[in-house]
């Protein structure tokens, strides 16, 4: 392409994950074929087809709202398991538990979340934009931007320019848009890595998850369809080397203790990856005619599993305000359209990180007073019933989210 050819498209938005891929769902879904959406990908970091795409992720109900509401959960409902009942519990250094809290997982009669495995999911997404006239990929780096009037242009690597109304960077955690658009960031290294590995086992696990807090990072059992569970296994960085490259007889021994006999015997396991672990907030989520959706925005601790979900309620919000300016005939792209998105998302994604980060810190720690005043905690709370409701509610995502498709109203 030459660079004086001006490429243009209603929108374009940077990655091809999960996040960039509804968002993408949720445009075409409010405006129809006439409304051109651009996905910029770069095979080079593509996290798919490799070993990161192997996790089975835990979706709330506003992300399942949101799939109903796109007419996309039917076709996959039959690949998810509902998380009926949650166990939670801590043991201290010396093994020894130190508080239990068992909650019913239900929002107005309804799981308040499944499980599904990502590459399903993926792929399902991709195989209906595959049908859809106005959304196109293209596989190409950004190497600056250029604004115009009323409108951001992008020139790649090669030189090609195109030009939009808004663009939007969903391209995970490491995304470079940030700094093109010096938006800078908050974060650390948690130095603990998570191994997450499918489990096939003899018993049925009846929808329960579990997750065990021990002071060196909890470990989390999620119930699949069939008698499979997903494990992800929390642990610190410098100890996570001995699973790389392991064979599976030898995780079969390590996983055996924490697993739990109650869904029998370990009879295989596969789906083996390891995710080293962050904190990272943007300070801002948006710039001039731009914003950052998903873990570009922000990555959170995965041991509550919400990670996409926050990211899928920035999709759902931005997408709707997108939609009723264009329905209004205002320009989508303004700062009063971007800035209404972060106002509505920053409550939501700094309470959900924070937490998250404060929860694996009270636990992650070989302190036994802090672990003491732990189990007091888990004990008060497992007396009382409306604070759970409130957790599992929250844990929904139906508090933190006002946009309609969270609600599984159509847009
Ligand atoms: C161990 C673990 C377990 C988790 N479990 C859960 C769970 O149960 N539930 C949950 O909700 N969340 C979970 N999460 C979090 C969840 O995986 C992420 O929040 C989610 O994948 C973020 O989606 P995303 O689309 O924003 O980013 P990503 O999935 O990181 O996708 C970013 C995309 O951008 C592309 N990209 C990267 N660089 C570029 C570039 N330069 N140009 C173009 N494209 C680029 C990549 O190829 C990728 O397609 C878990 C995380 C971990 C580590």
């Amino acid at each position: 392409m030459n660079k004086k050819t001006i490429n243009a498209s209603d929108i374009i938005v940077k990655g091809d994950g999960i996040v960039s891929l509804l968002f993408a769902l949720s445009l075409q879904s409010g405006l129809g074929d006439s409304f051109s959406i651009l996905i910029i990908t770069n095979k080079e970091f593509s996290t798919f087809n490799d070993k990161k795409n192997v996790r089975t992720i835990s979706i709330s109900l506003s992300t399942v709202n949101m799939l109903r509401a796109l007419g996309i959960w039917e076709s996959l409902v039959d690949h998810t398991q509902c998380i009926n009942e949650i166990i939670v519990s801590s043991v201290n250094r010396d093994n020894i538990n130190s508080g239990y809290l068992n909650f019913n997982s239900n929002v107005s009669g309804e799981a308040a979340s499944y499980t599904i495995e990502e590459h399903i999911l993926r792929d399902k997404l991709l195989s209906i934009i595959g049908a859809k006239r106005n959304i196109r990929f293209i596989n190409t780096e950004v190497d600056s931007i250029l604004h115009k009037k009323n409108t951001i242009q992008i020139i790649t690597d090669e030189g090609s320019l195109f030009e939009t109304k808004l663009f939007v960077a969903s391209d995970g955690r490491k995304s470079k848009m940030r700094s093109l658009f010096e938006i800078k960031d908050v974060g650390w290294d948690y130095n603990q890595a998570s191994l997450s590995a499918v489990i096939e086992h003899s018993k049925k696990h009846n929808g329960i998850a579990t997750e065990i807090f021990y002071s060196n990072g909890p470990f989390a059992i999620l119930p699949m369809r069939g008698n499979r569970s997903s494990m992800i296994w929390t642990m610190p960085k410098d100890e996570i080397h001995a699973y790389r490259n392991t064979n599976e007889l030898f995780l079969k021994d390590k996983i055996k203790d924490h697993f739990g006999y109650d869904r029998g015997e370990i009879l295989h396991i596969s789906n083996i990856g390891i995710f080293e672990l962050y904190f990272q907030i943007s300070r801002k989520l948006i710039g001039k005619r731009f914003a950052l959706m998903g873990d570009a925005a922000h990555t959170v601790h995965p041991l509550a599993g919400q990670g996409l979900n926050i990211g899928l309620r920035d999709a759902a919000t931005l997408a709707e305000k997108i939609v009723d300016a264009v329905r209004y005939g205002f320009d989508f792209g303004s700062s009063s359209i971007v800035e209404e998105y972060e106002k509505d998302r920053r409550f939501d994604i700094v309470s959900s990180a924070l937490a998250y980060d404060s929860i694996n810190k009270f636990f992650t720690n070989k302190d036994r007073n802090l672990h003491q005043f732990g189990k007091i905690g888990l004990g008060v709370i497992e007396k009382m019933p409306w604070v759970k409701n409130m957790f599992v509610r929250e844990a929904s995502g139906l508090n933190s989210s006002g946009a309609r498709l969270t609600r599984g109203e159509a847009l």
